[in-house]
């Protein structure tokens, strides 16, 4: 099938071909390549125990199937899965999975946690490096909903450097082709939905217990800025000032110290971010990455397709070309039909691709599925 058929199977028909080569549709300016050429990525969570082979076996799979990038989790908080200098090593896996993938024809893209940080000699050491709540507490004393939301203070210069040094190291890396972001954040205010009971929370608004950080850095700082202590504030969770702030915290470590270590290496780096942005103080759509892979994890919001189409034009249209955004999909929640309905869904409203979480949760009649809507799919 033909490039311009495939686009009206997607059902994007009325998007017109400018002179200059610009497709243009509700006002939204794409990059030829950025909209006719799909690629799809899946995450990989970390798995020492697979063989060398069964890896090659994989990825031959997933090649096949329509999957350009994997996503291997190479550091979760708490041990790194590559040879780092400065974290605990559970195993050099990434050097591994570098050659392996790159051997079948696949991108490869390090998935790092950004933010938490469950390593006990760092908050042993370093306590004051973590985010405060606006009841005065500590994560790393009474982390929110669970015990691993020990996240770090993104105004800290020491943090900033201590994440800088793993993104300096993964881009050292020549065989790799970019860094992916994750818990790129402050914990949620307000967490999903369909996740509230499962922590046994009701939240109705946002309550200080889970709004961050009100450390000394970030209150100190705040106040140079504005005049104002944030805790002085009647209602702070609601000061738009105070929002920002936290937003743009976030955003400067992305955009001012991660970003350019990236680009001077010439990697790409991109992030694992939300659909409800505000809830974890997530400014995403101004960051300066080459990619963006929303979790549109629809059973977490109680979402269904159309849930995903819509989240997906939201993310596309905040982004208004700057970058390419590939629809994340939670695997586990989808049967195999529904993950072809899924796939369609993200391409419908302009997604470049799909990322899948995670490689391991589909089945056979998955990756068939997924190989035959990307069969459609123009092939470069
Ligand atoms: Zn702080």
């Amino acid at each position: 099938m033909k490039r311009s058929e495939f686009i009206k199977v997607l059902g994007l028909g009325a998007v017109g071909l400018m002179a200059n080569g610009v497709f243009l549709r509700h006002g939204l300016a794409y990059d030829n390549d950025q909209i006719r050429k799909i690629k799809n990525w899946a995450w990989i969570t970390t798995d020492l125990e697979i063989s060398d082979d069964d890896w090659l076996r994989k990825f031959s799979v997933m090649r096949n199937a329509g999957i350009d990038a994997v996503l291997p989790e190479i550091f979760n908080s708490r041990e790194a899965y590559y040879a780092s200098q400065h974290l605990p090593v559970g195993g050099e896996w990434l050097e591994r999975i570098l050659t392996l993938a790159k051997k079948e024809g696949l991108e490869a893209h390090a998935w790092m946690w950004s933010m938490p940080c469950n390593i006990p000699e760092i908050y042993e050491k370093y306590p004051e490096w973590y985010i405060v709540n606006g009841n005065g507490e500590s994560s790393v004393v009474k982390p929110a909903y669970v015990d691993y939301y020990k996240f770090l203070c993104p105004s800290r210069e020491e943090v900033k450097e201590f994440i800088e040094k793993r993104v300096k190291e993964l881009a050292n890396y020549d065989e790799l082709d970019g860094i992916h972001l994750d818990y790129i954040r402050l914990p949620d205010v307000i967490i999903a939905e369909a996740l509230q009971p499962r922590y046994n929370v009701v939240q109705d608004r946002e309550y200080p217990e889970f709004d961050y950080c009100y450390c000394e850095v970030c209150r100190s700082k705040f106040k140079e800025q504005t005049g104002i202590d944030p805790l002085e504030l009647e209602n702070p969770s609601q000061n738009e000032e105070w929002r920002q702030f936290r937003y743009d915290s976030v955003t400067s470590l992305v955009n001012d110290r991660l970003v350019p270590i990236a680009k001077r290496h010439g990697k790409k780096i991109t992030a694992a971010v939300f659909p409800n942005w505000e809830a974890v103080r997530q400014q995403w759509m101004v960051w300066k990455l080459d990619a963006f892979l929303p979790m549109l994890y629809h059973n977490f919001y109680y979402g269904d397709m159309e849930w995903i189409e819509t989240q997906t034009q939201k993310g596309v249209a905040a982004l208004a070309g700057r970058a390419p955004l590939y629809t994340g999909l939670f695997v586990p929640e989808l049967n195999p039909d529904e993950l072809r309905q899924a796939v369609q869904a993200s391409l419908n409203a302009y997604a470049a691709g799909v990322s899948l979480f995670h490689a391991n949760a589909l089945s056979e009649d998955h990756w068939r599925n997924l190989s035959e809507i990307m069969r459609l799919a123009p092939q470069e």
